[in-house]
């Protein structure tokens, strides 16, 4: 009898289990999914991992639905049945490709989705990104976000000007998050519910100052569940990014991870 089929089959199981973590059990809750911007192309963006191709994020979709799953925004995640099988759709920095290559797609489907808005930079550019060798990519106009809420989506902050808001002072991170307040609920006509951490970084100084600007849900990028006893102001995520497959997309649904 000859062993090597054996040890072949064994290391190719090793080199599976490495690359895909398909043994980390299972968590229960509701997987809040994390986007930036939907597009084909690369521009030679030093972080690809952020853009999906709108193929893919056609694929994931359909797979949210084989599921089961409840797709919608996180304001409507909040407010589910215990027990309903639900994710929620998050977009991050507002970027105009979610209104020509997302939103789409996700109408179509029925879905909802939530989008956070630096609120400086309505109708401008990711000028927070420049000097990284980051391209300037074009954000949604007023008008845009305007049509986009009246057709069911929701919007959150994302800080006024995307700062780190662990850096800025007492006055300046209440300054910062009164202004995102006001220019969402002066846009949309009532208060934004929803906030998502700028760079995901927070501490509990930066949290209470958002629920004193008036947010009561907050995204971090702390991977997780949104479970009944999660910290509304800490909601965990799940990055999705450029290179998952559809093991690793469906692996993260149910173990928030399918890798390091
Ligand atoms: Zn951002």
């Amino acid at each position: 009898m000859s062993w090597w089929p054996v040890a072949l089959a064994g290391l190719g199981a090793l080199a599976f289990s490495a690359r895909y973590h398909w043994w980390r059990s299972r968590q229960s809750g509701a997987p809040v999914l994390m986007y930036h911007q939907i597009v084909q192309e690369l521009d030679s963006t030093p972080l690809p991992k952020l853009r999906v191709p709108p193929q893919a994020f056609a694929r994931q979709l359909g797979t949210l639905a084989q599921r089961g799953f409840k797709v919608m925004s996180l304001s409507q995640a909040l407010e589910a049945e215990p027990g309903d099988r639900v994710a929620a759709l998050t977009f991050d920095d507002a970027f105009q490709d979610f209104a020509d290559n997302a939103w789409p797609l996700i109408k179509a489907r029925g879905m909802g989705a939530t989008v956070f808005v630096v609120t400086s930079q309505i109708g401008g550019s990711n000028v927070w990104d420049q000097g990284k060798g980051i391209p300037s990519v074009p954000l949604l106009d007023a008008e845009q976000i305007k049509e986009l809420a009246a057709q069911g989506v929701e919007f959150g902050g994302h800080g006024h000007q995307h700062r780190d808001l662990t850096s800025l002072s007492p006055g300046e991170l209440a300054q910062d998050l009164a202004a995102c307040q006001e220019t969402l609920s002066g846009l949309l006509g009532k208060p934004a519910r929803g906030f998502a951490y700028p760079y995901g970084l927070f501490n509990d100084g930066v949290k209470q100052a958002v629920a004193r600007a008036g947010f009561s849900a907050a995204c971090s990028t702390r991977p997780g569940m949104l479970a009944a006893d999660t910290d509304s102001l800490a909601i965990p995520r799940i990055i999705v990014k450029r290179s998952d497959q559809a093991l690793d997309f469906a692996l993260k649904l149910s173990r928030t991870k399918s890798r390091w």
